[in-house]
């Protein structure tokens, strides 16, 4: 099951030993799950079947597409905006996305004078239901340190340039408490449909570290 760890197991990622295996094509990772599941399965605990499921449902149906219809809806709708803001998880399962929104899911509003970006400093915790499987670089060393401390400057790297009196936000997500950004809504894009405003959202704006696209820039990707 997905992030339902124990947060303080997590340290192990920092060594790397992950990537030392000598001739083996799994990773040790890959290895101990594969032992867990085999050993939960003999004892008849977990059906391997539904843990083929959940994975796939990860891999193909839950993404972050999720979430850019969360986001557009707010954009469209004041007063779904303000249930979302109010309640995430609510909020969402009222749109029949997601039977259930597990975690404790808070939505954090991009304004003009604030940004807000979401990290685990501690592990890898990620709002899983909203925005699918989480990039490689949320659970990297630098970017769980670095965003606390230079969140500026790790916006930059993303090239993500904000005015210098913009505050920046930086929100711990926990195993209990996640996160997602509502993007601010491009110039441009009245009376735009739902789903036509939900492909300007991109996974990282949802994350903090992008913006939404332009109304150009969606235009130039539909061939417009
Ligand atoms: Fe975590």
């Amino acid at each position: 099951m997905p992030d339902k760890h124990e947060p303080h197991d997590d340290h192990h990622h920092d060594h790397h030993h992950d990537h030392h295996g000598h001739g083996s094509e799994l990773s040790e990772m890959q290895l101990r799950v594969r032992a867990l599941e085999t050993v939960l399965t003999e004892k008849g605990y977990v059906d391997p079947a539904s843990l083929d499921r959940i994975v796939e449902a990860y891999e193909t149906r839950i993404g972050p597409h999720i979430g850019a219809r969360v986001v557009a809806r707010a954009w469209a709708d004041p007063a779904f905006k303000q249930k979302l803001l109010e309640d995430a998880s609510r909020a969402i399962e009222t749109m029949g996305l997601k039977q259930k929104v597990g975690d404790h899911l808070v939505a954090v509003e991009n304004t003009p004078t604030t940004h807000n970006m979401i990290v685990c400093t501690l592990c890898s915790c990620y709002p899983w239901d909203v925005l699918g499987l989480p990039p490689v670089w949320y659970k990297s060393t630098p970017y769980r340190s670095r965003s606390v401390k230079e969140p500026r400057t790790v916006l930059a790297d993303f090239g993500v340039t904000l005015p210098a009196d913009t505050t920046i936000r930086v929100w711990d997500s926990t195993a209990e408490t996640r996160f997602i950004v509502l993007p601010m809504r491009p110039d441009g894009t009245d009376g735009w449909s739902e789903e036509r405003l939900a492909a300007l959202v991109t996974r990282d704006s949802m994350i903090g570290t992008g913006l939404a696209k332009t109304a150009a820039e969606a235009n130039a990707g539909a061939g417009a």
